[in-house]
């Protein structure tokens, strides 16, 4: 599973998209939220829009792998999907909060790779979520203030990526991904291939 957390406006879900686009294997872990969707957003695709009670009854049935509140609205990651996609041998990304991708690593280890992304510069934060203009000037002035104490937490992460450029940010997060693939851990047919080789020597 890999996880990518960002203060709001560091390029994450950019960054998620075109991953997904460059690998084709990759799942998307559909997050539930009790925020409502936003223009343009397709319930089940973007995330599952739930009002508090139903939340509150994926949680207590544990349902969900982590949960978090975030600007005053509950976000949690599906148990369900994440662990058929990982018992199939298939990858599953997700972008979750900090206190999510906490959880997240106390419950599964090192079956997640956690990946922070920086915004170049506080200017280039501003800019991005202006232009953004998805929030209105409250919540976007809670997103900055929120996103100096995200931003406390950069050392919790296995990588961090200053997204100063698009193709170089994209071009790091799939050497993360190809590297992470690679480890002696995640190969589970390398036992039978060491034996056949041995055996073929
Ligand atoms: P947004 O409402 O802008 O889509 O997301 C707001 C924040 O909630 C972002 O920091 C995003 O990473 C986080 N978030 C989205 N889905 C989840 C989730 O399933 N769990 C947690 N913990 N955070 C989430």
């Amino acid at each position: 599973m890999l996880v990518l957390s960002a203060p709001s406006a560091a390029g994450k879900t950019t960054l998620l998209r075109r991953l997904m686009e460059r690998d084709g294997t990759l799942e998307f872990s559909v997050s539930v939220t009790t925020r409502p969707p936003r223009p343009g957003e397709r319930d089940g695709r973007d995330m599952h829009y739930v009002d508090r009670g139903r939340f509150a009854e994926m949680v207590e049935r544990r349902e969900l792998l982590e949960h978090a509140t975030v600007f005053g609205n509950a976000y949690g990651t599906p148990r369900g999907p994440v662990e058929a996609a990982l018992e199939a041998g298939r990858d599953i990304v997700a972008d979750v909060d900090c206190q999510g991708a906490r959880q997240l690593r106390a419950s599964m280890g090192h079956d997640v790779v956690l990946v922070f992304v920086l915004p170049p510069s506080a200017a280039e934060l501003r800019r991005r979520l202006v232009a953004r203009g998805a929030d209105e000037p409250d919540v976007m002035r809670r997103r900055l203030a929120d996103a100096a104490n995200e931003l406390a937490q950069w050392q919790s992460f296995d990588y961090v990526i200053v997204n100063r450029d698009l193709g170089a940010s994209l071009d790091g997060l799939e050497a993360i991904l190809a590297a992470e693939r690679l480890r002696r851990e995640r190969q589970v047919e390398l036992r039978g291939l060491v034996r056949t080789l041995a055996g073929d020597l």
